[in-house]
């Protein structure tokens, strides 16, 4: 082991001790809809996706349903959530495709999943890691951006590249559990406006940001 993975194995130890309930924010019971409402999610809060879901979700509870509407059939039951023209078009022909391609079941496979409308690895991997227990990569977000560069976990500032500097560092089983720590570390402490960098034992210990 590295000294850059001791170290951080130990901000992991730190965080999980502190978070030991992290879990994913957005509400979902099966794969199909966690896609749906990390598709809704982007640049959204997953608290006003929670809010739009359950209507769309009772009306279109699966692939075949939700493609056998039209886009514009979709947009009233998501309007309250920004771009929801365009993330019908996307939530509509990932259904669709789903229906059509892979037998009505979201794919557990990154590669199937980077073929529906609206789906990149970020997403991807929120579905890999949450719905189907897989660990094929970080998902990284804002939060998870902004803290890996001031905890000194890379010094990248494209997601994918920060991604592959996290996947390098943490062991493989960790992966989606990291990001919903350091989500949670994000919204709880080193919000983007009003950090309270001096109420965190963990903040003391590993941010760059603290001398
Ligand atoms: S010390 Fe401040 S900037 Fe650094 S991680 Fe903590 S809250 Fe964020």
């Amino acid at each position: 082991m590295t000294k850059k993975q001791q170290r951080a194995a130990e901000l992991y130890k730190a965080l999980i001790t502190q978070y030991p309930d992290a879990h994913c924010a957005l509400h979902y019971n099966n794969p199909f809809e966690l896609l749906v409402a990390t598709i809704l999610s982007a640049q959204a809060t997953d608290v006003g996706v929670n809010k739009a879901t359950p209507a769309l979700f009772k009306k279109h509870p699966t692939p075949q349903s939700m493609a056998s509407v039209t886009t514009e059939e979709l947009e009233p039951l998501i309007s309250t959530i920004g771009l929801f023209r365009n993330k019908a078009k996307s939530i509509h022909a990932s259904a669709t495709m789903i229906e059509n391609d892979f037998g009505g079941v979201v794919p557990a496979n990154m590669k199937d999943l980077l073929k529906l409308r609206g789906v990149a690895r970020k997403t991807a991997n929120v579905v890999l890691g949450n719905a189907f227990g897989k660990n094929e990569g970080v998902v990284v977000d804002t939060h998870v951006g902004r803290l890996a560069g001031r905890f000194g976990l890379t010094k990248e500032t494209k997601p994918e590249k920060i991604e592959k500097d996290l996947m390098k560092l943490f062991p493989q089983d960790d992966w989606t559990m990291l990001s919903h720590l350091l989500v949670r570390h994000g919204r709880e402490v080193c919000k983007k406006r009003g950090a309270l960098c001096d109420s965190s034992e963990i903040c003391q210990a590993f941010c760059s940001n603290v001398s």
